[in-house]
């Protein structure tokens, strides 16, 4: 692992706050979706249709990207193609020159976090307010999101009350509603303001050309109705064929992400506002972003793409619920962000993500999309070892492990030396709270189990011995 991953790691591992915020945060969201999946009728029939709707538009990739943007234009709407996070930019700039737009108004969105497009549309004097909570929170903070769905999920209440104080003069309070209630009134101006509303998209349905964004705050719904331009971004993989398979995905995105058995909103966009409507943008853009996945289509590793975003298997990871987002390093965090990271990136920037599981597999059990997520991580350890990483130690380690485990007689007699030396690192409570380099970064967090004697093998032993003596014994009456 890298040494920037481990450093902040161990940053994280030492923060109370985040350790506190990221207990609450990830255990209501694990058991909530628990709770919800278990009302299904038949939960894992229902993941299967889902995972077969994503293989659909996968499978027909290309073809379903040209019939969404016939139909988008169709419907009124222009489409604008980039191929990486700086065209996108480049392509909203245009639109903002175009239209005359100084202040825009903006949900929540991953694909923007990719282009840091704010950063780039202040470096041109265009306002950009964050119009979700969690993500208006983050822009004050001046963070980045460590969530998919929660982006301020590292944050207390308390933590958040004292920004909102410090920045926006909120009379200090506890209560996350009268927070919410003071950020609305802030923002209402806001959406009146705007001349552009810029929004993700959850899914994009190719038969008809309509664009769904699923959110509980309403203010994507405010964004994109009350300027008089809407800009939709999305990634190539958020097409899917056709109605039915969204009507199975929303079902479980909300499930999957919050617990809920429908998200609050679900806003279905099939262009601007026709003659005749009251309200609506005149102008309506989607913009589809390639941005590294098109290297991955058609790859072993085409099944990440199936992902639709939902969180589920952050909140599962043990690893997430100890580290958080922020020391993934990148956008996206967790078990799927330790595959797409490295992918979308290069395994060059994140050597360290691929490692970064304990490959319990709680996160493909999460998963609404049955997203062999453990098989891909070793896949992707598999290209690192191959491609020259990782470091020399880790290799060398490797090769006197395989050669232990080769040898019963070796791997007998390590077991045995393991086990005297944890007996002999141990404290009066029979524990060991430090190793001896190069395994002391496992005690830098917790302590290390003294092995239990007699061993497993011993016990084993000594049963095989005393089954095979009642044997004999009943076999000579
Ligand atoms: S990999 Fe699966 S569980 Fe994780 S965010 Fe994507 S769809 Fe959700």
């Amino acid at each position: 692992m890298t040494p920037t991953f481990q450093q902040a790691v161990r940053t994280a591992l030492k923060d109370a706050q985040l350790q506190t915020a990221l207990d609450r945060g990830t255990t209501r969201s694990y058991n909530a979706r628990l709770v919800a999946m278990a009302e299904t009728t038949d939960a894992a029939a229902l993941r299967r249709q889902a995972r077969l709707a994503r293989e659909r538009a996968l499978n027909r990739l290309p073809e379903l990207l040209e019939e969404l943007e016939r139909n988008v234009i169709a419907n009124g709407g222009h489409v604008l193609w980039a191929r990486d996070a700086h065209e996108l930019n480049q392509h909203v700039i245009a639109l903002c020159k175009q239209h005359g737009v100084r202040r825009v108004i903006k949900g929540k969105s991953m694909v923007t976090e990719e282009s840091e497009l704010n950063h780039a549309l202040e470096a041109e004097g265009i306002e950009v307010t964050e119009s979700d909570l969690g993500e208006f929170i983050i822009q004050l903070a001046g963070e980045r999101p460590s969530h998919i769905i929660a982006p301020m999920l590292h944050k207390t209440k308390e933590a958040t009350a004292r920004l909102l104080h410090e920045k926006l003069g909120m009379p200090l309070t506890d209560e996350p509603e009268a927070m919410t209630r003071f950020v609305r009134g802030v923002m209402r101006q806001k959406y009146l303001e705007a001349d552009m509303g810029i929004s993700g998209v959850n899914f994009a349905i190719a038969e008809t050309g309509t664009i769904v964004t699923v959110e509980n705050e309403g203010n994507n719904r405010l964004s994109i109705s009350a300027p008089r331009v809407h800009v939709a971004v999305m990634g190539i993989e958020k097409v899917i064929a056709t109605w039915e398979d969204f009507a199975v995905l929303v079902q479980l995105l909300a499930r999957s992400a919050t617990g809920q058995r429908l998200s609050v909103y679900n806003n279905l966009i099939s262009g601007p506002r026709r003659p005749g409507e009251p309200d609506g943008p005149e102008h309506f853009y989607l913009i589809i972003m390639d941005n590294g996945r098109g290297r991955i289509f058609g790859t072993e590793y085409t099944e990440s793409l199936a992902c639709i975003r939902c969180g589920a298997c952050l909140n599962a990871c043990p690893v997430y619920q100890n580290i958080g987002g922020h020391a993934y390093g990148w956008v996206y965090p967790g078990p799927i962000g330790s595959i797409i990271s490295p992918l979308l990136l290069g395994p060059t920037r994140a050597p360290a993500l691929p490692y970064a599981s304990s490959l319990c597999g709680a996160c493909q059990a999460a998963c609404p999309v049955e997203i062999a997520i453990p098989d891909l991580l070793l896949k992707l350890r598999r290209d690192l070892v191959q491609a020259g990483d990782p470091s020399l130690g880790w290799r060398v380690g490797m090769r006197v492990w395989a050669w232990m485990f080769r040898s019963p007689r070796l791997y007998r007699w390590g077991g045995k030396l393991a086990a005297w030396l944890t007996r002999l690192l141990a404290d009066r409570a029979g524990r060991v709270r430090r190793l001896p380099p190069p395994f002391n970064g496992w005690t830098e967090s917790r302590d290390f189990p003294v092995f239990g004697a007699p061993s497993f093998r011993e016990r084993y032993a000594k049963r095989l011995r005393e089954a095979q003596h009642a044997d004999g014994v009943n076999g000579a009456h």
